[in-house]
C-alpha cells in the first residue's frame, strides 16, 4: 500500500482553544465558519468544539440546541409549511434545478469540507456532490409523475368518480448521521420539500457544517429559509424533542437508535422511515470474471474507508475461482493509496472518529485472538492520520467472532468460500441485516435470478452498490433489521405525503332507489357486480 502525507498546513485563524492549548490553530477561516452557524437555531450559548480527522486540526464550535430550542424550530417550520404547500409544484421543482446546478458549481468548497469533517478520500466526498446532485435532478424533474392527483375507477362507472391527492404531512423531522455528511444532509430533505412538507433537519455533530453549507445552497436555491430549520446537539439529549414534535421522521444511523426512533414514532402513531445497517454480502460465482469482481470487491469494501452502509462486509466466493480471485482482490487492496489528507490520489482515506477506529479494532483483534487470518492490513496507521486503518482481508471468520454478524462498518472484510449456489444464497440470507448485495456472473440473467432469492432491499449485479443507490428511480431500504420504508423512487417522495380520496357521486346514491326495498336493491346490485366482473372492471 503507498501512503499519502497528512493533509499540508490547515488555514489558520489564531488559537483554537486558547484556555486549554495555546499552539492549537483553527483548520477553517473563523467568519467563514460563523457564515454557516448561524443557521443553528440555539439560545442556550452552548457549543461543542469538533475536530478534524486530518490531524486533529480544530474545526469549529458548533453552537448547540436545547429542546426548547428544538420545539421553537418546529413551530416556525409549521408556520411557514402552510405558505409552501400553497407554492406550485414547479415554483419548487425549479428551485431544486437551481440546487442541482449550485451543487456542481461549488463542488470544490463541498468537498473540502467534507473532507475535513470526515477525513474520507477526495473521490468519495465527489461521490456525495453526484449523489446529492442525481437526486435533484430526478425529483424535480419526476415531481408530477409521483405527486399529481390522479383519477382511480369509481364504485360504478360514470356514476362515481374518485380521485387521490397527495397531502404532505407537514413538519418532517430528520436526523443525518455523519458518514455521507452532505448526502445525508440533503437527499432526504428534498423529496420532503417538493411534496410541500417543511423539515426540522439535526445533522450528526461530528459533521455540522457539511450540513449547514448545503443548507447555504438551498437558501441561495431559492428555498424559504424558514422551511428548512436546523437544530444541533446530542442525539440522546435533543432526539426526544423531534419525534415529539415532527408529523413524520425519516432516520438514517444505526439499528440500535432506530428502534427507539420507531417506539417514540409508535406512541404518538406518526410515521417514520429508517434507513439503518447492514451485515452486505457478496457473491462471487464459479462464471464470474474475477479480475472484474475483484476490482467490484474493492470498491465494496473499501469504499468510504468501509463506512457505508451498504458496504460489503462478507465476501462468498465459489470453490472453482476463489483462490484466483482472492489473489487478485489482495494484490488490488495492497495496491491502494492510503491517507488522511485532502489529496486526489487517495483511494482510501481515514476512519471518521477514535470510536470509530476503535471498533474496527476490537473486531479485527477478536478474530485474529480466536483463529482468522489476516491476508492483508490488520493494523491502525497513527503515522499516516490518528484514525487511518489498513484495509483488512480475513479468511477463517466464524460464528463466535465479532464480526462474523455485527456490523463492523470499517474497511474489513471476511471471505468465505462456498460450494452451491443454494449454499451461498442460504449463507447470504442469514444473520440480521438486509439492505444490500451483490452478485458478480458472466451471465447476467442468471444474476438477476439469484437476486429474487436473497433478501435484501437491494441487489446489484456485477456492481457492489453503486448501480441500485445511483439508479434514484429504484427504491433504496432495508429488510428485516436494517430499515423500514424506503428512499429513492416514488416511495421515497410518497412516504411524506398521505393519500387523500376524493370521491363523486353523480345522478344516484349509493342506496336503494326511491322506494326500493332493500332485497330489491341487494339483487339488482349483484347483477351490477357480475356485470362489471364480466366487463373485466377492477
Ligand atoms: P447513530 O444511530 O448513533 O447516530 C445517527 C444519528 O442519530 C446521529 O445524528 C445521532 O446524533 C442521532 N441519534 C443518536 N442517538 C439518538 C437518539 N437517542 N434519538 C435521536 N437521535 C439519535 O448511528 P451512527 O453510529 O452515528 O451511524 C452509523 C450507523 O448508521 C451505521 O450502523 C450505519 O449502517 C447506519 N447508516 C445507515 C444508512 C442507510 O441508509 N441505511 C446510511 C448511513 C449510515
Amino acid at each position: 500500500m503507498s501512503e499519502q502525507s497528512p493533509a499540508s498546513g490547515p488555514i489558520t485563524d489564531g488559537p483554537a482553544d486558547p484556555e486549554h492549548d495555546s499552539t492549537a490553530t483553527y483548520a477553517l477561516d473563523r467568519s467563514y465558519v460563523a457564515s454557516l452557524t448561524r443557521r443553528v437555531l440555539s439560545t442556550n450559548g452552548e457549543t461543542h468544539a469538533v475536530s478534524s480527522p486530518i490531524g486533529r486540526a480544530p474545526l469549529a464550535h458548533i453552537p448547540q440546541s436545547s429542546p426548547a430550542d428544538v420545539a421553537e424550530a418546529f413551530a416556525r417550520a409549521r408556520r411557514a409549511q402552510v405558505a409552501w404547500a400553497a407554492t406550485s409544484l414547479d415554483q419548487r421543482a425549479a428551485a431544486l434545478l437551481r440546487l442541482h446546478d449550485l451543487l456542481l458549481d461549488r463542488q470544490d468548497e463541498l468537498i473540502d469540507l467534507v473532507v475535513w469533517e470526515s477525513g474520507k478520500a477526495r473521490k468519495d466526498a465527489y461521490l456525495e456532490v453526484a449523489h446529492l446532485a442525481l437526486t435533484a435532478r430526478y425529483y424535480a424533474r419526476t415531481a408530477h409523475e409521483h405527486l399529481d392527483p390522479h383519477r382511480v375507477g369509481g364504485m360504478f362507472p360514470v356514476l362515481t368518480r374518485a380521485e387521490v391527492h397527495r397531502v404532505p404531512q407537514g413538519v418532517v423531522g430528520i436526523i443525518s448521521p455523519w458518514n455521507y455528511p452532505l448526502s445525508m444532509a440533503l437527499c432526504d430533505g428534498i423529496p420532503a420539500l417538493l411534496a410541500g412538507n417543511a423539515v426540522v433537519a439535526k445533522p450528526d455533530s461530528q459533521t455540522m457544517l457539511t450540513a449547514l453549507l448545503a443548507v447555504q445552497l438551498l437558501d441561495e436555491a431559492g428555498f424559504p429559509p424558514e422551511v428548512w430549520q436546523v437544530v444541533a446537539g446530542p442525539g440522546p439529549e435533543i432526539g426526544g424533542a423531534i419525534t415529539a414534535a415532527a408529523d413524520y421522521v425519516c432516520f438514517t444511523g444505526s439499528t440500535a437508535t432506530g428502534r427507539l426512533i420507531a417506539r417514540q414514532c409508535a406512541d404518538r402513531l406518526i410515521g417514520c422511515s429508517l434507513e439503518l445497517g447492514g451485515k452486505n454480502p457478496m457473491l462471487v460465482l464459479r462464471d464470474a470474471d474475477v479480475h472484474r469482481a475483484a476490482e467490484g470487491a474493492v470498491r465494496g469494501v473499501f469504499s468510504n474507508a468501509g463506512q457505508l452502509c451498504v458496504s460489503t462486509e462478507r465476501l462468498f466466493v465459489a470453490d472453482q475461482v476463489y483462490d484466483r480471485f482472492v489473489d487478485a482482490f489482495v494484490s488490488r487492496t495492497q495496491a491502494m493509496t492510503l491517507g488522511a489528507s485532502h489529496d486526489w490520489s487517495v483511494d482510501m482515506g481515514s476512519l471518521v472518529s477514535q470510536a470509530q477506529l476503535d471498533k474496527v479494532t476490537a473486531h479485527v483483534q477478536d478474530a485474529v485472538a480466536k483463529g482468522a487470518h489476516v491476508l492483508t492490513g490488520g493494523r491502525a496507521r497513527p503515522d499516516l492520520g490518528p484514525f487511518v486503518h489498513e484495509p483488512t482481508i480475513l479468511e477463517g471468520v466464524s460464528a463466535d467472532m465479532q464480526c462474523f454478524g455485527e456490523e463492523t462498518f470499517g474497511p474489513v472484510v471476511a471471505l468465505y468460500r462456498f460450494h452451491s449456489e443454494d449454499e451461498a444464497v442460504e449463507r447470504a440470507n442469514d444473520g440480521a441485516y438486509g439492505l444490500n448485495a451483490s452478485i458478480y456472473t458472466r451471465d447476467a440473467a442468471r444474476g438477476r435470478a439469484l437476486a429474487r432469492r436473497i433478501r435484501c432491499g437491494t441487489v446489484n449485479v456485477n456492481e457492489a452498490y453503486g448501480a441500485t443507490f445511483g439508479s434514484l428511480g429504484a427504491p433504496m431500504g432495508g429488510m428485516r433489521e436494517s430499515g423500514m420504508g424506503r428512499r429513492q423512487g416514488a416511495e421515497g417522495i410518497r412516504r411524506y405525503t398521505e393519500a387523500q380520496s376524493v370521491a363523486t357521486q353523480r345522478l344516484v346514491p349509493i342506496a336503494p332507489l326511491l322506494g326500493m326495498s332493500e332485497e330489491t336493491n341487494a339483487r339488482v346490485m349483484t347483477v351490477a357486480l357480475r356485470l362489471l366482473n364480466k366487463l373485466g372492471r377492477a
